[in-house]
């Protein structure tokens, strides 16, 4: 890594009041005495972390993510700010993203977010259907998304990003069409759509198990996901990431690129994951051990003091992923000349026979101007790609 590239700041808030049906989160419901302690030991991990890795690289996005990290008093995320702008050197247009349960939203909250320097929200709006807000366990109702959005506008706070999600029980194409429809109204910046995932543990695998619930037809989910792209296409959004559409290019997560682009990021918190100078760390996922781990961390300081894991990287999984999550780029995939750029070998002298096995397959296609990407119809079935790389 050199000094100059651009460094970004992952915050977990391992916060909810309650815990959705499909969530496999690291969160914890019912926890929230031990936010004023949380915060200190993240606040601690931070300092530590810039003290011992000395790293005078520009901060270019800073990302609060949960958990529900809109439970967070704006004290004390002005607080975390203001540690992260005293230990790290914060560009001045920094992205700095709050993610948002739009049933927390007022207008005093608002208006202190923007005001400490929050420049993005990601709202988790879900679904416009009241049903599937229920037995999704959401905290919040359709209402409450749009005065959330009302207030953010009002605010200033115009970078916003809707999260919904697809393939859930009881859904219908209908229901979809409404929920995709009601986000396009919001005129949000950015959406993110993700498919559902039936989770070991969740309430919602207990229920479908029990017979209460019923999946969804695989074909009908991926109905729902076409139906969205074209919808979204022809509404003017960029379809840039395998879940992701921004109004325009500079609209685009750039918190999230830092990952897909394997630029280097650092990870405060519980379950936090980082990536820098060639070494992955993953955090311990429990609250108590992590603040034990904090605890510990003030008498004998290291750096990552809160990972459970410390993985370093030989050149082979740096390329791979390198690869991998390019592809995720659905308009700039992967680039040879950037390959080579950063390794400093060919694409093809590296990976010459798994290009060649899923050009034959017809997952992927070359552009005009040699970069390689997915085909537009094999974006549901990504992973395949995927594979490929993972294998060598
Ligand atoms: S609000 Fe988000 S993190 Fe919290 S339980 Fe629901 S899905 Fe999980």
């Amino acid at each position: 890594m050199s000094i100059n590239d651009p460094l970004s700041l992952y915050i977990h808030i391992p916060f909810c009041v309650t815990r959705c049906s499909y969530c496999d989160f690291t969160t914890f419901a019912g926890k929230l005495e031990l936010v004023p302690e949380y915060i200190e030991a993240l606040k601690l991990e931070i300092e530590m972390n810039s003290d011992l890795l000395c790293l005078q690289n520009p901060v270019h996005s800073i990302y609060f993510g949960g958990g529900t990290p809109s439970l967070i008093r704006i004290e004390d995320l002005e607080s975390i700010l203001h540690t992260i702008r005293s230990n790290f050197q914060v560009q001045a247009d920094a992205e700095i993203t709050l993610e948002m349960n739009p049933g927390d939203a007022n207008k005093n909250y608002v208006q202190e977010l923007h005001h400490i320097g929050i420049n993005r929200i990601s709202l988790g709006m879900q679904s416009s259907n009241p049903d599937e807000l229920e037995i999704m366990g959401r905290r919040h109702s359709l209402e409450q998304t749009f005065e959330a959005v009302r207030l953010l506008k009002e605010s200033g706070l115009e970078n916003f990003s809707v999260d919904l999600i697809y393939g859930f029980p009881t859904q219908t194409m209908q229901s979809w069409q409404n929920s995709i429809h009601s986000a396009i109204s919001l005129n949000p910046a950015h959406i993110s759509l993700y498919a559902l995932s039936i989770e070991e543990g969740t309430l919602l695998q207990k229920r479908i198990f029990e017979g209460k619930l019923q999946p969804i037809d695989e074909d009908i989910s991926a109905d729902m996901y076409d139906y969205a792209e074209e919808l979204l296409r022809n509404s003017g959004f960029i379809h840039y990431e395998i879940a992701n559409w921004a109004k325009d290019s500079k609209l685009q997560s750039r918190h999230n690129m830092q990952y897909w682009l394997t630029q280097p990021y650092l990870g405060f918190g519980t379950g936090a994951h980082g990536n820098i100078d060639h070494v992955r760390t993953v955090n311990v996922s429990t609250i108590d051990e992590y603040l034990e781990s904090m605890k510990l961390a003030q008498k004998n300081r290291l750096v990552f003091p809160a990972s459970r894991e410390i993985i370093s990287q030989t050149e082979m999984m740096e390329m791979q992923d390198f690869v991998m999550l390019r592809f995720r780029m659905l308009q700039t995939g992967v680039d040879p000349a950037n390959f080579k750029h950063r390794f400093g070998i060919e694409l093809d002298d590296v990976f010459h026979y798994e290009i060649e096995r899923l050009l034959h397959k017809n997952l992927i296609e070359v552009t005009s101007d040699r970069r390689l990407r997915l085909k537009n119809e094999t974006v549901l079935v990504a992973n395949q790609v995927f594979m490929e790389f993972v294998s060598v």
